[in-house]
């Protein structure tokens, strides 16, 4: 089955008010500004786009465009849905907490990410892993949350180069992803009812090295992470996307994306310059 790819920008915490507003003017501008009927993320046509960029975009009325996506830092958030309403652009957060309301001091929930205009939100990824000490559970139990809210949770599994050179890629990719399926599958059909999630491979060695897995390193572990999801569920293995995270740039996306299992991007460092952005969602449309 086709599976729509999805490009996904991180900023971390990086960006203010200026830059989120050049951003987001230049990459509306360059990717069409009209929402798809589904609502989700359709590159429309670029009509009256004039300079050499709107060339990314020439078959943009395609199905097979991609989603495009950014994750601003949680202040900046309603910034972003301001400047991309209307444009085929969506806005997600970089966590949340898993409990709904209540005493927890510096924390935002779901449905304030959704109400705020959030369509997704990463969880697990492995900063919040390593720095803020986020367990399998804690990231499944948000992304269950997440999901439950109407969000689409895009989880961050991967290994750390000590765990690869030791041969245990395999061993941690199923540990974490096990975690986010018993939370969301359980009993299978809960799993079909809420929004897709997505899924995200990032080599803990790969983030920000400038040294992106290669595209056969990565397209085995999507294959591994794909049929560990078919072994619970093989229409939601067959729709779940996968995307590849670690060091994507407009040099090295086309490469990573022809792979089968590569569904698209979680776009780190790149993200932050509109322009890098801009030839990555290129290399997927
Ligand atoms: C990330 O941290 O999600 C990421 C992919 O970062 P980078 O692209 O900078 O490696």
């Amino acid at each position: 089955m086709m599976r729509r790819s999805l490009i996904a920008g991180n900023w971390k915490m990086n960006g203010d008010r200026a830059m989120t507003a050049q951003w987001c003017a230049r990459v509306a501008r360059e990717l069409g500004r009209e929402y798809a009927a589904d609502g989700v993320g359709k590159v429309a046509a670029a009509g009256g786009v004039a300079d050499a960029g709107g060339a990314y975009f020439a078959n943009a009325n395609d199905d097979d465009a991609a989603e495009i996506a950014v994750c601003p830092p949680h202040i900046l958030i309603s910034a972003a849905v301001d400047a991309l309403a209307g444009s085929c652009v969506g806005v997600g957060a970089q966590d949340l907490d898993a409990n709904e309301s209540g005493a927890f001091t510096g924390q935002t929930s779901a449905r304030m990410l959704a109400d705020g205009g959030c369509r997704y939100v990463i969880v697990g990824h492995s900063e919040r892993r390593a720095l803020y000490h986020e367990s399998d559970q804690s990231a499944a139990q948000k992304a269950h949350t997440a999901r439950a809210a109407g969000l689409c949770a895009i989880l961050c599994v991967g290994e750390t180069r000590a765990e690869r050179d030791a041969g245990d890629t395999e061993k941690v990719l199923a540990r974490q992803l096990d975690a986010f399926l018993d939370a969301l599958c359980g009993d299978a059909p809960g799993y079909s009812a809420a929004p897709a999630g997505v899924v995200a491979y990032e080599p803990v060695w790969a983030i920000g090295s400038g040294r992106a897995a290669t595209p056969q390193q990565a397209q085995a572990a999507h294959h591994f992470l794909r049929a560990r999801i078919a072994a619970r569920d093989a229409r939601v293995a067959a729709q779940c996307r996968i995307l590849y995270g670690g060091s994507v740039s407009g040099g090295n996306a086309a490469e990573l994306l022809a792979q089968p299992d590569i569904d698209g991007a979680l776009v780190g460092g790149a993200s932050l310059k509109a322009d890098d952005f801009l030839a990555i969602c290129g290399a997927a449309s």
